[in-house]
């Protein structure tokens, strides 16, 4: 087992990450950029490094200066968190070639899942069903134009780097296709520098359901049941939970098996999501895999009982897994409510600054995974997560419930958060029955 270990992240998922380590009884140095200097989180590490000015590309997502880090440091391995440098196989790889190991899938599956259009067609190979869409990129207009006819409108213009929502575009005709795939290819140029982009099916009101794999370096692969996460504003997530309501046992079975075929097929190990979209007859295709820890992982933590940092920790040291698919069990019933720093009444417009009051809730059923205090300034160079409240009981009507109380009992002040939106997500009544898909917000909160 390591000794000594580099959270190349910052935040909740680097506090997340120290506390795994000092679970395991291994050292952790943090790292953190101008912008995080004195973040309280940071006293709670064995050690923490500057890696320079609050710009990611500076500080997060410089690799000479981590390596920097982690070799001054002496440690034996780097934990990457999720977002920055955690999908990133060069990184990975580098880490590998300085004798650190990247604690995370190998570098090749990465490159291999990292490109959504590749993962397609390994998902095909593994016989996972995938979206009906173009078989490879596209390449002009008039191609493009011709194939969204034959997929049918609407179509989704997906780019193959993609990532956080961005770089997709809906068209619901020849003209808006034509619009929309300039400026999918100008949008996915400016975040990923890769303009690549393919067309799918566009699935009317889907739900957005995944499962997470953890796979060890021997080869075995296991799933750990599903998320429901179609909660969520401009495609990204705001409520998650697990298991997901309404969905038959037979369809739940059927996409974990896939999820853990197609992760098998790329060679995959560590912990991973496959996700999926559902349609309303519960046909599920695949989407994409995220090759890291996720934001919503507790969910999976709390009904199953099982330490996924800890787990990836022990993977990367080359330990089996210590349990068979049959000991995984789901137990009751968990939700996690994303936390941000944003103003859900303007737009979702992020909302850093100085926390003058943070009062959080707590008792039975409660997780709360944050690295916020009062005094804490969010700064606003970064993802707007501030923190990730969870509940688990044994039934999902007793998890709303939960949720509710928590929610009443949560008070922040001097930033706008999401808190309140989030009161009125569990007082409504499809979501109480479980009547949930990607449009719920925008349907019910057009303004917001
Ligand atoms: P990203 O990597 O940017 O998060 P994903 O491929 O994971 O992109 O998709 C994010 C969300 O976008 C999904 O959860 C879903 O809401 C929506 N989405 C993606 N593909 C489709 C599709 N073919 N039809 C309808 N919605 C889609």
């Amino acid at each position: 087992m390591f000794q000594r270990i580099l959270v190349a992240n910052r935040g909740e998922i680097a506090l997340r990450v120290i506390r795994a380590c000092h679970d395991l009884g291994i050292e952790v140095v943090a790292v953190f950029s101008e912008a995080d200097r004195g973040a309280p989180y940071l006293a709670l590490a064995d050690e923490a490094i500057c890696i320079g000015p609050p710009p990611a590309t500076d500080s997060y997502l410089n690799i000479p200066r981590i390596i920097s880090a982690a070799e001054i440091a002496n440690v034996q391995a780097i934990h990457p968190g999720y977002g920055f440098l955690s999908e990133n196989a060069h990184f990975a790889e580098i880490c590998r070639s300085c004798n650190i190991e990247f604690i995370g899938p190998p570098q090749d599956a990465m490159r291999r899942l990292g490109n959504k259009n590749e993962a397609r067609k390994l998902a095909q190979q593994a016989k996972v069903p995938v979206v009906p869409g173009s078989e490879g990129l596209i390449d002009n207009e008039a191609e493009a134009v011709r194939l969204a006819q034959a997929i049918g409108y609407p179509v989704l213009i997906k780019a193959a780097a993609g990532g956080g929502g961005r770089g997709m575009r809906v068209a619901r005709n020849d003209i808006s296709l034509r619009t929309g795939l300039q400026a999918a290819r100008q949008e996915a140029e400016k975040a990923f520098k890769d303009g690549s982009v393919y067309l799918e099916k566009y699935i009317e009101q889907p739900r957005h359901i995944e499962v997470q794999i953890l796979g060890d370096r021997h080869g075995n692969v296991v799933h750990l049941f599903e998320r429901e996460c179609s909660l969520q504003r401009r495609h990204q997530k705001l409520v998650e939970e697990s298991p997901a309501p309404n969905l038959p046992a037979d369809v739940r079975d059927a996409i974990c098996q896939a999820a853990v075929r197609l992760v098998k097929a790329a060679g995959y190990y560590n912990a991973g999501t496959c996700e999926f979209l559902v349609d309303a007859e519960n046909r599920f295709y695949f989407i994409e895999v995220n090759a890291r820890i996720q934001v919503e992982h507790p969910v999976t933590e709390l009904v199953t009982g099982i330490d996924l940092v800890r787990q990836q920790i022990r993977i990367a040291a080359g330990e089996p897994l210590p349990f068979s698919q049959e000991q995984i069990t789901q137990r009751g019933s968990a939700i996690e409510c994303r936390i941000n720093a944003e103003d859900p009444a303007a737009d979702f417009r992020p909302s850093p600054g100085t926390v003058t009051r943070w009062q959080p809730p707590g008792g039975p059923g409660v997780r709360l995974d944050t690295h916020v205090v009062t005094g804490y300034r969010v700064p606003p160079n970064y993802d707007s997560l501030v923190a990730k409240l969870l509940v688990h009981q044994p039934t999902r009507p007793e998890a709303i419930a939960c949720m509710r109380r928590a929610l009443s009992e949560f008070i922040v002040e001097g930033i706008k958060t999401t808190i309140p939106l989030h009161r009125e997500i569990f007082k409504h009544t499809a979501f109480i029955e479980g009547r949930v898909d990607t449009t719920f917000i925008e349907r019910n909160w057009p303004r917001s």
